[in-house]
């Protein structure tokens, strides 16, 4: 177990992968080299998508990229396992920077609801929502949340998804968010996908404390030093929302987590501005997710902090609420990412491809923007854009491979139809049937 530290919140990978392996009779590679090269995140253009092709080729040798060109394949390539992309897109494998994958249970009588015109506070307000999921969760075994965790990870890497983001946060108790922390810190040892593992003890009230001031402080006093202690997650997280957590109740935990070296990814301004998103700025997170009622002062807090705003538009789909405006984001030089919030009760959409797709219709992002917010800026979002999100030498060989698609075009007008043929971590073949 490593402990964490404060210049690098993410830590060091779970698991070392020696994987061998080169793609070749790629139509088009897209590399984001000019992203990677530079470390930038904002003011995309086409040329960023760094296209390479037809006839591109990715070579990978224990488990990282060591070679990308196009034409006749190099010598030193030629040993390797062969794996045809047949004239189709190769991009950066996926990275889903904001989902809920651990938990037990269903809510799916909650959709009816929905339809008749209840609200998401007001099913919460009936004993539904997070609560009826802690119930769940806390009734469900070890063995059933790891098998139900491990589904949901093989269908996001068939969706092209080599790099997941999971959060606790269906125990609401010091000792349920230990239990699901630990049954994610042991998923992250074993998967062959890399996971980032998020505590959201802060995700509502715990029914075993008479106040959130009571539960805060168990958290920072118990939970938050034994995560660290125990090297359980990288990163700590809260819902900062009217009716669950303020800025104020948040702000100890906010800053225990801090001093304990995780980093920072935040609930924000989903239904409400309440001021997330400047606080997350001011704390110093990596993210801030949801952000539709972000103010400006919050967005402008943001850019000056470097903070990504990772954009939902699933749950925006699932649920009728507002999308979020990225261009609002972009106008200020706010990065921008895009991630699914898979959760069994606001968002079963979990096919970040069309996540893509929605973030280019309903966000306002560009093609190019699309793509780079679900790859390179997802993992900027995790601070892990040293070595996930493009294909350059150097970086982990993680890559998804669509042999029916001719191009990054394609992939986004695709909506996310078309599963990719075979998908790619640490240089070994993880998902796909070619
Ligand atoms: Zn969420």
């Amino acid at each position: 177990v490593t402990s964490p530290s404060l210049s690098s919140p993410a830590g060091a990978p779970a698991r070392t992968r020696a994987g061998d392996l080169v793609v070749v009779g790629i139509g088009q590679l897209v590399t984001f080299a000019p992203l990677a090269e530079a470390q930038r995140w904002t003011g995309l253009t086409e040329d960023d998508l760094g296209a390479l092709g037809p006839d591109a080729y990715v070579g990978i040798a224990g488990g990282k990229v060591t070679q990308v060109g196009r034409g006749p394949l190099p010598a030193s390539l030629a040993s390797l396992p062969r794996l045809d992309a047949r004239g189709g897109l190769v991009v950066p494998g996926l990275v889903d920077a904001h989902t809920h994958a651990i938990f037990g249970g269903s809510r799916a009588h909650e959709f009816a609801q929905r339809l008749a015109g209840a609200t998401y506070q007001e099913i919460a307000a009936r004993g539904g929502g997070i609560l009826s999921t802690m119930r769940a969760t806390r009734g469900a075994s070890d063995a059933e949340l790891i098998a139900g965790l491990e589904r949901r990870i093989a269908r996001a890497a068939s969706l092209g998804v080599t790099t997941l983001e999971v959060k606790s946060g269906y125990g609401l108790s010091v000792a349920e968010e230990l239990r699901l922390l630990r049954l994610l810190a042991k998923a992250r040892a074993e998967a062959q996908v890399t996971l980032e593992v998020t505590c959201l003890a802060l995700h509502a009230a715990s029914p075993e404390h008479p106040t959130l001031a009571a539960y805060v402080d168990a958290c920072v006093r118990e939970l938050l030093p034994a995560v660290a202690a125990e090297g359980l997650a990288q990163w700590a997280d809260a819902f900062i929302e009217r009716g669950y957590f303020g800025v104020g109740d948040v702000a100890p935990y906010a800053a225990k987590a801090r001093a304990l070296g995780l980093g920072l990814r935040l609930h924000a301004d989903e239904f409400s501005d309440a001021g997330a998103t400047g606080a997350a700025a001011a704390w110093g997170a990596a993210s801030a997710d949801h952000d539709q009622f972000a103010s400006d002062a919050g967005i402008e807090a943001m850019a000056a902090a470097g903070t990504v705003a990772t954009l939902l538009p699933g749950t925006s789909l699932y649920t009728a609420i507002p999308f979020a405006d990225a261009k609002r984001f972009k106008r200020r030089g706010v990065p921008v990412a895009l991630a699914t919030d898979f959760n069994p009760g606001s968002c079963l959409v979990d096919n970040l491809a069309l996540v893509a797709g929605l973030g280019a219709v309903h966000c306002g992002l560009t093609p190019v923007e699309a793509l780079a917010a679900v790859t390179f800026v997802a993992a900027r979002s995790l601070r892990l854009e040293a070595r996930k999100g493009a294909l350059v030498p150097g970086y982990d060989g993680d890559l998804a491979v669509y042999a029916d698609l001719p191009d990054a075009s394609h992939w986004l007008a695709d909506f996310g139809r078309t599963p990719p043929s075979a998908v790619v971590a640490g240089g070994a073949r993880v998902a796909g049937a070619s």
